[in-house]
């Protein structure tokens, strides 16, 4: 496991405030999902809890340390994650926690490291115990909590986080890293992921055949669109099926489509018409999203990714009524055609 190039910054920046014996007690890794916060926060954790730590602040990887980690089952390391895949974090994961910041740590002046992930799905009750091991800060513990939804957080728990920024890596950057970890069609890929390298690399390479439909749902997606247009399929049946695929997913696809909808329009109403295309997050599907470019109205389409942008928030929430926010959307989509306004 390496760090990966996009997060250099990131890394350098904790390192130095180790160094200087500022390292904050809890500290919040934030950015969108499937980019790599998690590796980064266990390679970090790892320079934290290796006895030999070298100058980079990366595990020496050979230490007593290291080998206990590596075999999972070092005393100072505790990661804490939901039961179940997407259910809460429950209370009591959080309050045992009390009892392991107080002891001291194993080996002597080292590091005891808490992992967090995802922290948004903590309920109200874990984050308020958790609230109470943030007010209470004990030496040399530090609590890495990582979130794609930091907004999900209680304000408390945000305020008393020292926060790290993660952004998604370039087109290009994200491309050669693919490359580099021999997938092949890495555009496509990264199409499919809407720019997050790891779950791309993911995709490519599971055998699962849930993640194998992903690519056949991404191929089929803008099928679909049209068809809602040409008024050959209907909102509320298409809701449904993303419902029982995966919404956020879904909603994802759609906004990166219309962004690339909006360049080309742009494009086409700009006096420099002649110009090459502008960047693309889809290139796949160029050829399409210009047919589409040509029929939707404009200053309806900037209203419509407002609009989208509002309801992939709201699918990060929890307690939303889902067919009822993409039925919206679908309903919305269909009128979004310039003759029809
Ligand atoms: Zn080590």
């Amino acid at each position: 496991m390496n760090l990966l190039p996009w997060q250099t910054e990131q890394w350098k920046q904790l390192v130095d405030r180790r160094r200087q014996g500022k390292l904050p007690h809890a500290i919040l890794l934030s950015g969108s999902a499937g980019i790599g916060k998690h590796q980064f926060a266990e390679l970090f954790a790892a320079g934290l809890i290796c006895n030999k730590s070298n100058d980079d602040g990366s595990a020496c990887g050979q230490c007593r340390s290291c080998l206990l980690l590596q075999a999972g089952n070092h005393p100072d390391m505790v990661r804490i994650e939901p039961e179940e895949v997407g259910k809460a974090i429950k209370v009591d994961q959080i309050r045992n926690l009390s009892s392991f910041t107080v002891l001291s740590a194993h080996v002597d002046g080292g590091y005891k490291v808490v992992l967090i992930d995802p922290a948004e799905n903590m309920n109200k009750a874990s984050a308020n115990s958790l609230l109470k091991t943030l007010e209470e800060p004990a030496k040399n513990t530090v609590l890495l909590l990582v979130t794609s939804s930091p907004q999900r957080l209680l304000p408390t728990i945000r305020s008393r986080c020292q926060r790290i920024d993660f952004i998604t890596p370039d087109h290009s950057s994200a491309s050669a890293w693919l490359q580099a970890q021999q997938v092949s069609q890495p555009e496509q890929w990264l199409e499919i992921a809407s720019g997050a390298p790891l779950t791309a690399l993911q995709l490519s390479n599971s055998a699962e055949k849930e993640d194998k439909d992903i690519a056949k749902h991404y191929q089929t997606g803008l099928d679909t669109l049209e068809a809602l247009l040409a008024q050959q399929q209907d909102p509320l049946s298409v809701a449904t099926a993303w419902q029982k695929t995966n919404s956020l997913r879904a909603v994802g696809w759609l906004t990166n489509w219309v962004i690339d909808i909006i360049r080309l329009a742009s494009l086409s109403t700009s006096a420099n018409s002649a110009q090459k295309p502008p960047y693309m997050t889809c290139p796949s599907q160029l050829s399409r999203l210009k047919g589409l470019a040509t029929q939707l109205d404009l200053d309806g389409l900037h209203g419509y990714l407002e609009r989208l942008y509002e309801t992939s928030r709201l699918l990060g929430t929890t307690q939303v009524n889902e067919q009822l926010l993409l039925e919206e959307i679908l309903i919305r989509w269909t009128a979004l055609p310039k003759n029809r306004l």
